[in-house]
């Protein structure tokens, strides 16, 4: 029987069942397509990866015996679109059978399910193998209970894959480090350099012109530095672990003017796109911990697998027990537009210049700069979240939807009115000053809440909490702030809320 097989740019599992053994019946198809690279303004370095990291997974597969149909973007023959890329592939091979790997993405599921129901030969889908929990897992886990906290997803996970666990008991007797992971960077440890792949991509950012692909962000083309192939990745992942992984946990929330990686692993993208498993992932730091010939503390070990073990299965099951609802839900009703210079970095203020510049330059930030700057003042802001979303779906090269809206509607924009976070992670200056050296390079004042030169964050924390308060009447986790807005002074209250209101008039000249 002749099998097309196909397997999308997000898919690329090398250990695979499907690739276990050679048969010369089935093609595989991989397809470099508008369809997918037009859904959304995506940063170049975004487009660069996923094509180079598709056309390696080719190579190292063909090698090894496999057949493969493989569009380029630029092939004559490239419908550019998924239901017709794999009705001519049908076509060509003859074949009796057409087979897919489930997709992380809501729009592809429905896409293919669409596709397979007007296919006139059988068809199956088959699981990525490269997630601990199925599409379900999640939904089953908290069935009948009240309410969804990552904690309690985080222990069971920990105890049914037995990571660091004894006797049911937390190995180190704590199940969360997370009050010892919360250190400013002064800089002292020493970072090492971030572990570069350098390239030249001149070829697919000229294919990607002469297209005319509509990108966002930069790209120096002479030399591109994300890993994209296995090796590169595999290479990351041991680099992360000897040299970053000892300092992880302690600086996971610091943020700094002059370093943009910090202790972070830059996993993300390889795992995203499946080069690399969660599982050999947290096996390897498994490894280097339990090894002792590097001194790795417990606390930095836990930080990073929670982040994996916890947090990425938790987003993809609330993806999939929430879709497709949950890309509507705007609870707090915020309309505002983002300012443009969310396409620039140019504002006056520092760690917001520093956050979107380095994701326009890098297509990278790390999770606070995500939640705590950009998030933090899209949501005082009140931005409409289909924006927000848009952006962060476009900018990061990690960003598939699955993973991207619910961190980006759900725990920062709280726009699914607590699905994924139990308050609204909103902050003043305060937090900003606590976790960085951003505010000393500002032109605003850190300490300030009235005046031209006050930071914009403290004036807009009042105010949304004024504005919103409605929302958060019967939230707990909000009293303490509630209760310090409602002592306010009536007085101060409105002359905060009028320099808010300025801000938020005025988004472009800040
Ligand atoms: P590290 O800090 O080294 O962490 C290790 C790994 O843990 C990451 O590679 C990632 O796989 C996982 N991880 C950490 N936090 C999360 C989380 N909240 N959700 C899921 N996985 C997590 N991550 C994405 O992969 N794609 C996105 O589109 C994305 N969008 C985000 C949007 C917002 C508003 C926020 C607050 C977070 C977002 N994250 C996203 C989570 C996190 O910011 C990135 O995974 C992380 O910054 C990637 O860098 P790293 O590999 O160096 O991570
Ligand atoms: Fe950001 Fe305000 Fe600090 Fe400036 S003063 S860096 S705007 S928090």
């Amino acid at each position: 029987m002749k099998i097309v097989r196909l397997v999308l740019g997000d898919q690329l599992n090398q250990n695979h069942s499907w690739f276990s053994s050679v048969n010369d019946d089935i093609t595989y198809v991989m397809a470099e397509m508008r369809q997918e690279t037009d859904y959304v303004n995506h940063h170049i370095q975004k487009v660069t990866a996923f094509f180079l990291a598709m056309r390696s997974f080719k190579e190292d597969l063909s090698t090894k015996g496999h057949s493969f149909m493989y569009y380029q973007l630029d092939d004559k023959n490239n419908p550019q679109n998924l239901e017709q890329i794999i009705l001519n592939t049908i076509a060509e091979t003859n074949a009796d059978k057409f087979e897919y790997q489930l997709p992380d993405e809501y729009r592809l599921d429905q896409q293919l399910q669409q596709i397979c129901s007007s296919l006139d030969i059988a068809h199956d889908h088959y699981d990525t193998e490269h997630f601990y929990t199925t599409r379900s897992e999640l939904k089953d886990f908290y069935k009948g209970k009240k309410q969804m906290v990552m904690e309690s997803f985080y222990r069971m996970m920990r105890k049914k894959h037995d990571i660091m666990v004894q006797n049911d008991q937390p190995e180190g007797g704590k199940w969360n480090y997370d009050q010892s992971n919360r250190n400013k960077w002064k800089g002292q440890p020493p970072i090492p350099k971030e572990k570069e792949f350098i390239k030249n991509v001149d070829e697919i950012t000229e294919l990607l012109k002469n297209a005319n692909v509509q990108t966002m962000g930069s790209i120096d083309s002479k030399s591109f530095t994300w890993p994209v192939t296995r090796e590169e990745c595999l290479s990351t992942l041991d680099y992360f672990c000897k040299q970053l992984l000892p300092h992880f946990g302690d600086y996971q929330d610091a943020m700094h003017n002059d370093e943009k990686f910090l202790f972070h692993s830059r996993l993300s993208f390889a795992m995203n796109a499946k080069i690399l498993s969660p599982k050999e992932v947290i096996a390897a730091v498994l490894d280097h911990f339990y090894d002792k010939s590097i001194d790795i503390n417990i606390s930095q070990v836990e930080g990073f697998i929670r982040q994996i073990l916890g947090w990425r299965e938790y987003m993809r099951g609330i993806y999939w027990k929430e879709m497709p609802q949950y890309k509507q839900l705007n609870t707090l009703k915020n309309t505002n537009k983002l300012p443009d210079f969310f396409w620039t970095g140019d504002t006056k203020m520092n760690c917001l210049k520093k956050a979107i510049g380095q994701s326009l330059d890098a297509s990278y930030a790390h999770h606070i700069q995500r939640l705590m700057v950009i998030g933090n003042f899209s949501l005082l802001t009140q931005i409409d979240p289909d924006e927000v979303d848009k952006w962060y779906l476009g900018v990061y090269i990690d960003a598939i939807e699955w993973v991207e809206i619910t961190n980006t509607r759900g725990m920062s924009q709280f726009a699914d009115g607590g699905v994924v976070a139990t308050k609204p992670y909103v902050s003043s200056a305060n937090y900003i000053n606590k976790m960085s050296n951003y505010c000393g390079d500002c032109h605003y004042s850190h300490t300030k809440k009235i005046g031209e030169k006050a930071c914009p964050f403290n004036s807009l924390y009042w105010n949304f909490l004024a504005e919103k308060k409605e929302h958060f009447k019967d939230n707990q986790r909000m009293n303490m702030m509630m209760a310090l807005l409602d002592k306010m002074d009536g007085n101060k209250l409105a002359e905060i809320q009028e320099r808010a209101a300025h801000i938020i008039e005025n988004l472009d000249t800040i």
